[in-house]
């Protein structure tokens, strides 16, 4: 995708294009973790409870207002936490540990060299890469691209997504059931996933089963760079997706996947836009949208998104028959041994809530069968 450049506070969820270099040190300066009084640690060597060493308090060296001055031996200078430790001091004495009179401190013991001193880039050394291309910005990113100074940050432009939802029986929430429809759940979903991943929602459409209204609809769609289609692009008598997409010119890369759910899904393409149609079914489209157009989005986008894959103990028998890899939605728990999964509840592709709670997925292969309590399977953790 091209680079953009992006206000940082605006850039949440966006993936940076270039690496943050800092031009400065974080923290710039030596400063105080603690409000007390910075000292020469030398002076107070010798203290006891008997006979306390007690310093001159010659100024303030306050957050944002250092201590103009150096300090000399016998002296000690207020100061708060995170200001500027002055010169000459090497260490500081905690409020808390400071017997104050009117113009002294006092302490009965000690203080260390060095003691509650911040020292400058201990945080970021000026010239490091902080964040590199391709990270996402989060709110950890975000605060860490501040601290280097940085007012924008050069992001890759989000891909533009249209998706196109499709089905005669399709109602949207709010709206009256008749007798044979149901819910919209694919238009709600997916959207959702696109934002996650980083896309642009550009449209979201619904089309009836009728293949004129679904090849304008797709018409339009096609001015993105990415198109996702829900439904109808199996083999029933009302599925139009698929001809609809031909006679656009869209070609054909893949059209069926050894994967449940998912079975029908079609990937195609038309000079550079990308096109997926996916499954009607609700978790299917879910499934196949985290399968195949999230990692698509994360490529277009250069986001060097780390592999979260990991095996964990099944904790329940899982009936399968080799010929398709499952993906099976799964709670996560941590135990001794490692990570273990279960699934959620019934795993029909039509059954949504069987995503609630789903922590991670389980990836079993084509060739295995039925797989039993307490064997090791393949998750992703999401
Ligand atoms: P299709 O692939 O169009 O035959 O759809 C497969 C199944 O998914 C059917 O039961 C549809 O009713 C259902 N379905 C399709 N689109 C949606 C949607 N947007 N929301 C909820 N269910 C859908
Ligand atoms: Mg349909």
């Amino acid at each position: 995708m091209p680079v953009e450049a992006v206000p940082l506070r605006e850039a949440l969820g966006r993936v940076l294009a270039e690496d943050v270099v800092s031009h400065d040190d974080v923290p710039g300066f030596d400063n105080s973790a603690m409000d007390g009084f910075a000292l020469r640690a030398s002076d107070t060597a010798a203290a006891t409870e008997a006979a306390p060493a007690t310093l001159t308090v010659i100024g303030e060296s306050r957050a944002g207002t250092p201590y103009a001055a150096r300090l000399e031996g016998g002296q000690a200078v207020r100061i708060s936490t995170g200001a500027m430790v002055p010169a000459g001091s090497d260490a500081v004495l905690r409020v808390e540990d400071a017997d104050e009179a009117a113009g002294t401190v006092s302490t009965t013991r000690p203080v260390t060299p060095g003691l509650e001193i911040r020292r400058a880039a201990e945080d970021i050394a000026a010239g490091e890469v902080v964040l590199p291309a391709g990270t996402r910005i989060g709110p950890a990113e975000l605060g860490v691209a501040a601290s280097t100074g940085a007012a924008g940050l050069s992001c890759a432009r989000p891909p533009r997504v249209a998706i196109v939802v499709t089905g005669d029986e399709l109602v949207e929430p709010g709206a009256p059931l008749r007798p044979g429809e149901i819910r919209n759940t694919n238009g709600y979903a997916v959207p959702a996933q696109v934002a996650g991943a980083g896309g642009n929602i550009l449209s979201v459409e619904t089309v009836g089963d009728d293949y004129g209204e679904t090849v304008d609809t797709l018409r339009r769609a096609l001015a993105a760079d990415v198109v996702v289609t829900t439904g109808g692009v199996s083999v029933g008598a009302h599925d139009h997706v698929k001809p609809a997409l031909a006679e656009l010119g869209v070609e054909e890369v893949f059209w069926g996947v050894a994967l449940r759910p998912g079975h029908p899904t079609w990937f195609g393409t038309t000079g550079p836009v990308l096109v997926f149609g996916l499954p009607g079914n609700p978790v299917s489209a879910m499934v196949t949208f985290h399968l195949f157009v999230r990692p698509a989005l994360a490529r277009m986008l250069g986001n060097q998104a780390a592999d979260r894959r990991a095996t964990a103990t099944i904790d329940a028998d899982y009936p399968k028959r080799p010929g398709r890899a499952h993906v099976v939605r799964c709670t996560l728990a941590v135990g001794p041994d490692g990570w273990h999964v279960r699934p959620t509840k019934e795993q029909g592709s039509h059954v949504l809530t069987s995503m609630l709670n789903a922590d991670a997925l389980a990836y079993l292969e084509v060739e295995r069968g039925d797989v039993s309590a307490g064997e090791t399977v393949e998750v992703e953790i999401l």
